[in-house]
């Protein structure tokens, strides 16, 4: 056990590292804020990463030890590679992460108008209640892409000078009906149509704002209403993540699952410059829906640019890329349910996880007899706990929930897939899934730390 571990984590620091512990959630913060979709993550995550030496394996003929690189997967999914002294067949130490984040999708034929107001139809991304993601300020992000091949980029609300838009909720005093409805139904799917406009374009009859919507966007964006159909806008919170509480110990921001885990994980790889086994960072998509499709981690993208980067170096053979794999550790990071004194009843105290003790560690996720779960084993997490414990990182262990309360899944069963030690881990979070979620600086500290712990032990 690690010496933090004997109480709460911000009780080991001394002024200097609480300082250090504030200015990394900082840093943090300004991710979170500036980057709420995965094409965002990952054109910032590669930003930093150029500036300290990587470079796009797909413009290298040829690769070797010590050289950082990195492989863009259609710009929503990302491996970040510091190539290590020893063969890649021996394996690699992974840091996974996703980056996608519950959200409302813009339908492909959004936009309609009812009685003089304009409206944008979405279909939510992710599990959430819907419940909570009506009456606040909404931002637009994303890309249209344009039958000429031009990729049009959409921000709007997140500027102080910029409008933002909502979705409508129902005043209390006509709420009567609606309030005896059951939670998941007082809002439902088909309701969360986003508000945008208000004003007619003047010439027109028939949904004169809707045109004006439309003469908007064609002057801002230079797009027209049929390019929704190749398009993807997501409604997500208007703002930058900001200091929670009034010891300013926690964070509260949009998106923090699983871009806490994403960030700590990203930047852990950035601090170390040399290494035998190849350190991976791995950041993936569309794990909030399955973690489908070609940049989720279902699809084949990482195997195939472990055997590219094989080849690169002169090593390559379909056996050796499957020995890569397999004798890879890997940490399979996403959030924890932070335990709440307001929901209490639905943990079990001894295996929950608390804000301020550090990163957390699931052996074992599912739900309903750990169904669907990568079930760590325990020589694996063993070794980790010697590295946390050697490198003084505070660190916790947790399930979701009490048995049969519910459960979630990760990548950690996938990638589990290749016969790789992978063992569930990451920051505990309060709301989650929320339009904005709460995390503990000490915690997301922590994780940093441990990830640095595992580069530089596994
Ligand atoms: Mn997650
Ligand atoms: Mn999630």
């Amino acid at each position: 056990m690690s010496e933090k571990n004997k109480k709460n984590a911000w009780l080991s620091y001394d002024a200097d590292q609480v300082k250090q512990v504030m200015e990394f959630a900082e840093g943090y913060c300004r991710f979170i804020s500036d980057n709420k979709t995965e094409r965002e993550c990952v054109t910032s995550v590669i930003a930093k990463a150029e500036s300290l030496g990587y470079r796009d394996m797909k413009t290298l003929d040829s690769v070797k030890a010590g050289d950082k690189v990195y492989y863009n997967m259609m710009g929503k999914a990302l491996a970040l590679f510091l190539v290590g002294s020893k063969p890649l067949a021996d394996g690699m130490k992974i840091l996974g992460a996703h980056i996608d984040s519950p959200r409302l999708d813009l339908k492909q034929n959004p936009l309609y108008e009812d009685t003089d107001i304009a409206l944008l139809d979405t279909h939510y991304y992710g599990g959430v209640k819907k419940y909570q993601w009506v009456a606040q300020p909404m931002a637009i992000h994303g890309v249209v892409a344009k039958t000429d091949g031009t990729l049009v980029h959409v921000v709007i609300g997140e500027d102080p000078a910029d409008p933002v838009v909502g979705i409508s909720d129902l005043l209390i005093h006509l709420a009567a009906d609606q309030l005896q409805k059951k939670a998941s139904v007082v809002i439902e799917g088909e309701d969360l149509n986003v508000t945008v406009a208000t004003i007619p374009l003047e010439g027109e009859e028939k949904n004169a704002v809707k045109a004006n919507v439309l003469a908007i966007l064609k002057e801002r964006y230079g797009v027209e209403e049929e390019d929704f159909a190749s398009a993807e806008l997501e409604i997500v919170p208007a703002g930058k993540a900001r200091s929670y509480g009034l010891d300013r110990s926690m964070i509260i921001g949009y998106g923090q699952d699983d871009r806490v885990c994403a960030y700590t994980s990203a930047e852990a790889l950035f601090d170390i410059e040399k290494t035998d086994r190849t350190a991976v960072c791995l950041l993936v998509d569309k794990e909030e829906i399955g973690s489908v499709g070609a940049t989720g981690m279902h699809s084949r993208f990482f195997e195939n640019c472990v055997a590219e980067l094989m080849m690169m170096m002169g090593d390559y053979s379909e056996l050796k890329v499957r020995k890569a794999l397999q004798n890879s550790h890997m940490l399979s990071s996403d959030v924890s349910a932070a335990f709440d004194p307001n929901y209490a009843g639905v943990f079990e105290k001894k295996n929950a996880a608390y804000f301020g003790k550090g990163l957390v560690f699931n052996k074992y996720t599912g739900s309903r007899g750990k169904s669907g779960s990568n079930d760590a084993n325990p020589e694996y997490y063993a070794k980790i706990r010697k590295a946390l414990d050697t490198h003084n990182v505070a660190y916790q262990t947790a399930e979701l929930g009490k048995v049969d309360q519910g459960g979630g899944g990760t990548i950690a069963y996938i990638m589990a897939n290749y016969g790789m030690n992978v063992i569930d881990s990451g920051v505990a979070v309060q709301n989650m899934h929320a339009p904005w979620e709460v995390t503990s600086k000490a915690d997301v500290y922590e994780a940093y730390l441990g990830y640095m712990a595992f580069l530089a032990e596994m």
